[in-house]
């Protein structure tokens, strides 16, 4: 991760080059002899980072602007009317509120599985098979393999929305999926200053299919953002077993904790996912959810921590939590607690938690 995207040595070069801020290129002549023409097509800050993605992911990958600009990428790009796309009913909102309000109107029908119930038996018919596991935010998991099989049977293709665990966590290319789709806003880049998102494919076909998109609908990532997230990566690992490790330990404390209903965590030896996501993750994510039963106990919570910032998203160095009903859209319950564990000292995270929780009881 140190190393990823990085040009050779050049005497004299920094080992990250600064962000090239640029529209048009010098370009004299045909345009086919530039490395860069235009900014809406690529730039070399751009090219290290998705070149950094590639070793990452094990293919190559294309970056966009935003998770959802990546999502909807390949479900606009790749699907055509008559298709069937199957996803999940209790993944990230957006996805669904796309297949809605975009996929339906232009023939695309979508049918809706709960993740914990997506196995071979609900790829039938289907054109593109998309999985976000653990999902988002009740953290069941799905078996990549197994679903990735029997779509590739039926002639599917198979995205993972691998945003939650990202390729350190889990790796969906090597356990056969198609496509590795994230948003980078989370833990890929985890200090909460940027939106991005990406995708790598096995085939550079169809990831070239897919910079094409980006580059005609110029969905692409400022050349800033871009150099911010190449700087992040170089932490990934260290960032995330930080946040893994305390994220089970905070598990093990809730799931011991009697003002706690109960708590989903794919790494906690118990819980209904953990034997499937034991078989395919590496690491379990920085996630992990628990129910505090009512809607003023959760924020009565949320009020109480001073090492945890009310806020959404997940992924980051500060460690954040949110109700999540708050949103609507999700269906869970008025008292549930999505929380995001930041690399914060384990026992000050900890402790503050648990001030909190007293305050409850
Ligand atoms: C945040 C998120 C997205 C959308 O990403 P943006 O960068 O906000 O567009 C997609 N999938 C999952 C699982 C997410 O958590």
């Amino acid at each position: 991760m140190v190393r990823a995207g990085l040009a050779a040595p050049v005497q004299g070069e920094p080992l990250l080059a600064g962000p090239t801020f640029a529209a048009p290129f010098h370009l004299r002549g045909d345009p086919a002899d530039s490395p860069f023409t235009y900014g809406r097509y690529s730039n070399p800050t751009l090219e290290h980072f998705e070149l950094a993605l590639g070793e990452l992911e094990g293919g190559s990958a294309v970056a966009f602007a935003s998770g959802m600009a990546a999502i909807s990428a390949v479900l606009l790009s790749l699907l055509e009317p008559g298709d069937l796309l199957v996803a999940p009913s209790d993944g990230y909102m957006s996805v669904r509120a796309l297949a809605a309000e975009h996929l339906a109107p232009r023939g695309i029908e979508t049918r809706l599985v709960p993740t914990a119930q997506l196995g071979a038996d609900s790829v039938d018919g289907a054109t593109l098979v998309w999985l976000e596991t653990p999902a988002n935010p009740l953290l069941d998991v799905c078996d990549i393999r197994e679903v990735a099989a029997a779509a590739h049977d039926v002639g599917a293709i198979v995205a993972v929305d691998n945003t939650l665990a990202t390729p350190l966590g889990q790796r969906p290319l090597d356990l056969g999926a198609d496509l590795s789709v994230a948003s980078d806003t989370k833990a890929m880049t985890g200090h909460g200053d940027l939106v991005m998102g990406h995708v790598a494919g096995d085939k550079a076909l169809r990831v070239d299919r897919l910079r094409a998109w980006r580059n005609l609908t110029g969905a692409l990532p400022g050349p800033f953002e871009t150099w911010l997230a190449h700087r992040s990566l170089a932490t990934l690992q260290v960032r995330l077993e930080r946040q893994c490790a305390t994220a089970l330990l905070l598990a093990t404390r809730l799931s011991e904790h009697p003002e706690v209903d109960f708590v989903r965590y794919p790494g906690l030896v118990g819980d209904p996912a953990y034997a499937v996501a034991a078989s395919q993750m590496e690491r379990f994510g920085p996630v992990l959810s628990f129910d505090l039963t009512s809607r003023s106990r959760a924020e009565t919570f949320l009020d109480a921590c001073s090492l945890v910032a009310d806020a959404t998203s997940f992924g980051a160095v500060h460690s954040t939590a949110e109700r999540r009903a708050r949103w609507g859209g999700d269906d869970v319950s008025e008292g549930l607690v999505r929380f995001s564990v930041g690399i914060e000292d384990p026992d000050d995270l900890l402790d503050d938690v648990g001030a909190a929780l007293g305050t409850l009881s």
